[in-house]
């Protein structure tokens, strides 16, 4: 993610319902099946950061997402089947939900009985699911979706636009429009058919799929294969120009609101993406997904860019007097190895998406022609501060410069230690090892180390966390 505009102050206070809650071990009034041993998931993912977000008990592999939206009525109706492991004996489950309404609950084909929470689905299915046992779950479901007011972290959800809507937002979005278990350490494949009026486009993640049109609605397919993090997902709605071609054998398939320039700033920085993914690709080891692509919104409250997986959505104050800005795409780009593809475990290790991807924003200025890695890295140096960590930021602080500039810092400090050779390799061998999954800033350097061979702890915890400025490499 990069932001353009203030952040507001403030918090939200996601609380989670302790009427769901079911430790595991203690015999928590409210868990049902504790005498056979099956027991409840539990209602968050115990990330500190998301309260609230996330479950337990099950692994998702796919969402299976069919969905209808009037933007004259501002309503959606969806259902979404998902195919999921049980990692324990459940007895009953929680999706993310917030909002809309739920008409029917299946798994494995019977009706489940279905509750509301707050921001969450609870199912009890009929029997009990025995650990390792995949099931599928239908949620059909429908209504007006809203936006996150996400304080501090500002705003996202699913916002009603001019001419249709968007889906999208970091940490959280996803619980908006379907029911999900809405933590990064749950990727899963994606299959999406969007049905809105004609004359609409609605754009997604992943690979196109066949259009089809009837009594005036038309339906696009999209589809991701690779795991993605719920919060990667999005749903753009609305009067776009959409160009689909191809690069480097796959589908490439970029829009810009209708009401932007049809050649300005937002435009040529979309047209520079395949050339932005070839140049990281060069650094960082061959493109992690089956398709390309990047969205530009004309929605000011999207006062920021997401790395929505394979397809970038730019809010359009980075284009603002028609200017380019491949520095954004470059961002938003190097987040498909560094976020994407690797994910975080937690959140409050955000900064190995944003610390890489604000360095890859450092290659690619030294590699179109401006300023080098080497002097954006002193420039920063001399204007950080070093009280603020750029590992557990804190989560009012992790948008904050200390996970993307000090982060960076850390970045180029390792190459300076251990010489480029060895530091690409780090890159080239993190982004192959880690693809499709999830990580840890202790993985990191476990795996930097090992190809190093030698002992960089001290070198990531200084420029990472310590409280004084690091000697220069
Ligand atoms: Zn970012």
């Amino acid at each position: 993610m990069v932001r353009t505009g203030r952040r507001s102050a403030g918090s939200r206070l996601a609380a989670i319902a302790a009427a769901l809650t079911c430790v595991v071990g203690l015999a928590t009034t409210g868990c049902t099946g504790d005498s056979d041993g099956f027991r409840p998931g539990a209602a968050d993912a115990g990330d500190p950061y998301v309260p609230g977000r996330g479950n337990g008990g099950y692994d998702v592999s796919h969402y299976d997402l069919d969905v209808r939206y009037d933007p004259s009525t501002d309503r959606l109706t969806g259902r979404a089947v998902i195919t999921a492991t049980a990692t324990q004996d459940l007895s009953r489950f929680n999706l993310d939900l917030a909002g809309l309404t739920v008409s029917a609950v299946t798994v494995a084909d019977a009706r489940a009985d279905h509750r509301r929470g707050d921001g969450e689905l609870v199912v009890t299915p009929r029997a009990g699911l025995p650990r390792g046992r995949q099931f599928t779950v239908a949620v059909d479901y429908a209504g007006v979706p809203t936006a996150v007011d996400d304080g501090s972290l500002g705003s996202g959800g699913f916002l009603h636009t001019a001419d249709g809507a968007v889906a999208l937002g970091q940490p959280d979005s996803a619980a908006t429009w379907f029911p999900v278990n809405d933590h990064p350490s749950d990727k899963a494949s994606y299959d999406l058919a969007v049905t809105v009026p004609d004359g609409l486009a609605a754009l997604s993640n992943g690979v196109p799929g066949p259009k089809n049109s009837a009594d005036g609605w038309t339906t696009w397919h999209w589809s991701e294969r690779a795991p993605m993090a719920s919060y990667l997902s999005t749903l753009v709605i609305g009067d776009y120009r959409v160009v689909t071609g191809t690069h480097a054998g796959r589908p490439m398939v970029t829009a810009v609101a209708a009401s932007l320039p049809a050649t300005g700033g937002a435009a040529r920085s979309l047209a520079r993406t395949g050339a932005i993914v070839d140049f990281l690709a060069s650094r960082f080891g061959p493109y992690p997904f089956d398709s390309y692509g990047g969205i530009v919104v004309a929605d000011d409250r999207i006062g920021y860019a997401l790395e929505t997986q394979s397809r970038p959505v730019y809010g359009p104050a980075f284009f603002t007097d028609d200017r380019p800005n491949p520095s954004v795409v470059a961002h938003e780009l190097a987040h498909q190895w560094f976020g994407d593809s690797v994910s975080l475990t937690r959140w409050s290790d955000i900064w190995l998406n944003e610390g890489f991807a604000s360095y890859a924003e450092w290659l690619w200025e030294e590699h179109d022609g401006g300023r080098t890695a080497q002097r954006n890295f002193e420039l920063q140096y001399a204007a950080t501060d070093w009280s603020q960590p750029s590992v557990e930021p804190g989560r009012e602080s992790m948008f904050g410069t200390a996970v993307y500039k000090r982060g960076a810092l850390a970045v180029h400090a390792l190459r300076r230690t251990v010489g480029d050779d060895t530091f690409f390799r780090i890159l080239r061998t993190w982004t192959s090892e880690r693809a499709a999954g999830n990580a840890t800033t202790s993985d990191l350097v476990a795996l930097a180390e090992r190809v190093a061979g030698r002992q960089l702890r001290p070198l990531f915890d200084a420029w990472l966390v310590g409280g004084s400025a690091p000697t220069l490499p």
